[in-house]
């Protein structure tokens, strides 16, 4: 097998900090990789320099369904703290592997790519299906455009979100609404407020309603509940006015399955007749009970290689699977990666190497035991 730490490093190496990317040169270097092996890839470009890969493996030529797996190549900005590591040199010390997107998550591309080339040589008949995005950290916005493009995915039947978990298998996420709510008011001399409508004191009493939504009193029993954080306020430029603006921004994380453009039409309500609402990010959650057959056999399998029975159920994140899921029929999707979940998007990035060549080891035993449905 080529080495999943190696690879791992070599992709560390080319920085891919966001907004820029710059994921294009990554993403050629493993679509050479796939090729060689035997796989067919076609690009899906959100933008230049911006590539999504969907690589597809088919060895009986049967066209029946994949197993997936999905990983992104683009990794958040270094932060303000000062980082201890290189963050590009990919150094090991002690067991961890440091860098940026050593957990978050080039380790698991590097994981699924590794076992994938390995899947091929041996000549394993399962066809597979590798999707690597781009732009991921901004609103998964490679795997929106692999999602509304059709065509642009193949058939399959089982997704692998290589996201960090520690290699403990989770079953989904709450999904993420952002909303700006907008109030309109009228100004006036700050003499004679009464001849106004104060736009603040509107979005101050809506503030208060949001808040305090309880979407029902809904609950999972993994994914907790849905919840508003009211996190952003605007309004007012000076004394002497009364403020006719006022914008609040708002993060819900909501249970799959919520009813958005009911919740929408819900919160316009609570907004009063002078605001609207403005949507900035809207991402599904996702879930797949644990009892679904596939899933439980990936568990299973996952279990025999780290001897660990513990799962991490649910994680705190959006990933590309809650596009991608639905996008390939509504098919079920575990989210195990090598990365430390608690090292995302931290300072001084670290992943256990051995979790790496663990990864890689389930990855081509999920591969070697998928059989294609009907
Ligand atoms: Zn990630």
């Amino acid at each position: 097998m080529i080495d999943p730490v190696k690879l791992t490093i070599e992709l560390i190496a080319r920085d891919t900090r966001v907004p820029e990317g710059n994921e294009a040169q990554s993403i050629q270097a493993l679509q050479m990789l796939l090729e060689n092996a035997g796989f067919s890839c076609h690009g899906v470009d959100l933008a230049p320099g911006r590539p999504n890969l969907v690589a597809r493996l088919d060895p009986l030529g049967s066209g029946a369904p994949a197993i997936a797996f999905t990983g992104h190549l683009d990794v958040v900005p270094l932060g303000e703290a000062p980082w201890t590591r290189q963050p590009f040199a990919g150094e090991i010390e002690a067991g961890r592997l440091y860098g940026r997107g050593a957990s978050d998550m080039k380790s698991g591309v590097a994981a699924i790519v590794a076992a994938a080339l390995r899947h091929a040589r041996e000549g394993g008949e399962a066809p597979v299906e590798i999707v690597l995005t781009s732009a991921e950290e901004v609103g998964l916005e490679g795997a929106k455009v692999l999602a509304d493009r059709p065509g642009a995915l193949g058939r399959a039947a089982a997704l692998v979100v290589a996201e960090p978990t520690a290699n403990r298998p989770a079953f989904g996420n709450r999904g993420n609404l952002w909303l700006d709510v907008h109030f309109k008011g009228k100004t006036a001399h700050a003499s004679e407020p009464e001849k106004g409508r104060n736009a603040l004191l509107a979005a101050c009493l809506a503030a208060e309603r949001f808040a305090a939504y309880d979407f029902g009193g809904a609950r999972h029993p993994l994914l907790g509940r849905s919840t508003v954080n009211v996190a952003i306020m605007r309004a007012g430029a000076n004394y002497n006015s009364v403020p006719d603006r006022a914008r609040l921004g708002l993060d819900m994380r909501l249970l799959p399955g919520t009813d958005i453009d009911a919740l929408l039409v819900e919160l316009a309500g609570l907004a009063g007749p002078d605001a609207s609402l403005e949507e900035i990010i809207r991402l599904p959650g996702s879930w797949t009970e644990p009892t679904d057959p596939w899933m439980a056999s990936a568990i299973g399998i996952a279990a025999g290689i780290t001897g660990a029975n513990d799962v991490m159920g649910a994680v705190p994140f959006n990933t590309d699977g809650s596009l991608l899921a639905p996008a390939y029929g509504g098919i079920p999707s575990l989210i195990l990666g090598p990365g430390e979940p608690g090292q995302a998007h931290q300072t001084d990035e670290w992943c256990e190497v051995a979790r790496i060549e663990e990864a890689a080891a389930i990855y081509l035993e999920l591969m070697r035991r998928f059989t294609p449905p009907g």
